[in-house]
């Protein structure tokens, strides 16, 4: 077994994570560990754009992108990091403009920016134009920029290396918790290389997560099929909290029965979102900003215009997205990759067809805790030494319950470069760590479980069968009824799993294996999500509770903090705490669009 020794691990090379290995590795021997060749991450399929108050095309600032950002989180963001946020966006832009970002241009040879759902001017007046883009290929952009100066930086990459245990140096999952304020650190991670098989130890001062999203809990999705939350378990796993875990994004506009994403640059250029009598019903859902309010409502508008009758197609089910009064030229110009998805995928030209579209689960909310700084929080108030997070599979708290568009980009640039700032500096204060006793037993343990279950339960009937209870319980109408069925088949996929097999035993590219593990991973945050929706009776953000439809912020106006702590079967139970929000400037409103 190899041991490599850095100051800082960065696991993920995503946007977030290449964001932080560029700061990082300017300031200490810094690694990236990555399970997938780094411009295969999700970051390259963002297509719509990256917001920042530049105002280079109507006036704007960061105090009205805080309060989008914050109205649109249905008041659950923390205020203070939004506000972070939306100052630095500026700067964000701006450094991938100058390491050579090819951004759409105005005629005056400006950043160009358009209209995305939530982004207004003064407070919700009207649409801005806030989010600066590449076509509709803004994270391919970002992500190919990003590495090439990585490899500029001379990063060093290990790729096809899956991280599959977070090493600390305190047991975290026993019942009994070290003391408030008592030291907690990071040693390193434990990684399966896929080529080989072979399992590597990586020492390191500082550990910073950017793993990404877990859109795969759900059957009909945009995230690609690695997106499988993995340093979202991995915590979870290691006793840490995950926070606001029910807030899952589902995005209006995928592409009917599939899923595959149509950005809301769409309607951003003018598109427009129709039901069967050709209405454009969300006129009457959101009458100052219609197709353009936040993605909850707009998505909740449509599953309602579907559940009353008034879907298209054969089975009534989806409503479409409108782009024919656009000009050909336009649509060409902005929107040419969406545009042909519609086509590959569904063989509608959108020249003069409208597309067929219905929500699909797009973005997690919540995730790790984190701090500003992007350090790793182990309770309400104490953080874990040397251990960060940023990206989708951190919550600051920026989004909230709802993300607007175009602030994931953002989110990731500004926190990942915060997270990559804060490892550099923390390995510079402090030594690495000894690793403890055995730090592989837990890994060499489970894969061979895996490997030499006789006869096991299949990988693929157990995750359809996931995904499809996630798509039929959990989505954007939720009840205590829906999400009572969710759970007991979570609990009971979760006993199935114990006895996991895989037909191939092998140990190079044993891909077979890594999406067994996956699957556990899926298992054990598809548990939380229904949990916290099941404990959270309102109605906020893109947790709609139909049995509870108004939100309630005397009950609720906090985060959730779930943690996994042993149960007496010997499994683990979900227990729930709370997290005060941080507000600074907006009290909570009704929120109207
Ligand atoms: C289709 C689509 C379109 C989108 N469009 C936009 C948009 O226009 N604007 C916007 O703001 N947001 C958009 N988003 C959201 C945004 O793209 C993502 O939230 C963001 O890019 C996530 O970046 P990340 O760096 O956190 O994770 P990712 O880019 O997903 O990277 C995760 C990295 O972690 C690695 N990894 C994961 N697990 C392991 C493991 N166990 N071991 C080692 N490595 C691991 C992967 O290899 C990968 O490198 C879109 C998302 C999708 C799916």
């Amino acid at each position: 077994m190899q041991t490599h020794n850095y100051d800082v691990v960065i696991v993920g090379a995503g946007g977030a994570g290449m964001r932080a290995a560029l700061e990082s590795s300017a300031r200490a021997r810094t690694a990236v560990l990555s399970k997938l060749y780094p411009t295969r991450s999700h970051t390259g399929a963002a297509q719509g754009g990256m917001c920042a108050a530049l105002a280079n095309v109507e006036e704007d600032n960061w105090e009205w992108h805080t309060f989008d950002t914050v109205k649109g989180g249905d008041y659950l963001v923390d205020q203070d990091a939004a506000e972070v946020m939306a100052k630095e966006a500026i700067d964000a832009v701006l450094d991938l403009e100058k390491m050579g970002l090819p951004f759409n241009r105005t005629p005056e040879g400006r950043i160009d920016q358009r209209r995305f759902g939530g982004h207004t001017r003064n407070h919700g007046e009207a649409a801005v134009r806030r989010a600066c883009y590449a076509a509709d290929r803004t994270g391919h952009m970002i992500l190919q920029t990003l590495y090439q100066q990585c490899v500029k930086n001379e990063v060093e990459f290990y790729n096809e290396f899956y991280v599959l245990d977070i090493l600390l140096d305190s047991d975290l999952t026993a019942a009994e918790q070290p003391a408030a304020g008592a030291p907690v650190r990071v040693a390193g991670v434990v990684a399966y290389e896929l080529a080989t098989g072979e399992i590597h130890l990586f020492r390191a001062t500082s550990v910073v997560l950017a793993t990404g999203g877990a859109g795969k809990v759900f059957k009909t999705t945009s995230n690609a099929h690695t997106l499988t939350g993995d340093g979202m378990a991995l915590a979870l796993r290691a006793g840490l909290p995950l926070e606001d875990m029910e807030f899952f994004q589902f995005h209006p506009t995928g592409l009917a029965g599939l899923g595959i994403l149509l950005s809301e640059a769409a309607r951003g250029e003018g598109a427009i979102l129709r039901n069967s009598e050709g209405e454009r019903f969300m006129e009457r859902y959101a009458p100052t900003i219609k197709d353009l309010a936040p993605r909850d409502i707009v998505a909740r508008s449509m599953a309602n215009e579907v559940r009353e009758g008034r879907g298209c197609g054969p089975r009534k089910d989806y409503v479409l997205l409108d782009l024919t009064h656009l000009e050909p030229a336009h649509i060409e110009a902005k929107l040419p990759d969406i545009t042909e998805f519609a086509r590959t995928y569904l063989g509608i030209e959108p020249f003069t067809d409208p597309i067929p579209v219905y929500p699909t689960a797009h973005y997690a909310m919540g995730g790790v805790p984190t701090t500003i700084q992007a350090e790793v929080l182990r309770s309400n108030t104490d953080v874990v030494g040397g251990l960060f997070a940023a990206g989708e599979v951190a919550c600051v708290s920026v989004h909230g319950s709802n993300r607007l568009g175009t602030n994931s980009l953002l989110d990731i640039n500004v926190f990942g470069k915060r997270a990559g700032i804060s490892a550099a500096a923390y390995a510079a204060e402090h030594e690495a760590l000894e690793l403890p006793e055995g730090p592989a037993t837990r890994v060499v343990a489970e894969l061979d479980r895996i490997r030499n279950a006789p006869d096991g339960e299949k990988v693929a009937e157990l995750r359809q069968t996931l995904q499809e209870t996630m798509d039929a319980h959990a989505q954007v109408f939720r009840t205590e009824e829906s999400l009572t069925l969710a759970l007991e088949t979570v609990d009971d996929l979760r006993r199935r799993y114990r006895s996991i097999g895989v037909q191939d035993k092998g140990s190079t590219f044993n891909t077979d294996l890594l999406e067994a593990v996956e699957l556990g991973f899926l298992l054990d945050l598809a548990r939380v999500v229904v949990v916290g929706a099941l404990a959270r009776k309102e109605s906020r953000g893109g947790h709609f509770r139909e049995d509870f439809p108004k939100r309630d912020d005397d009950g609720f106006m906090y985060h959730t903090m779930a943690y996994a702590r042993p149960a007496a079967d010997g499994d683990t139970e979900i227990t729930l705490d709370k997290k005060p929000v941080t507000v600074t400037r907006y009290q909570p409103m009704e929120r109207k669009y």
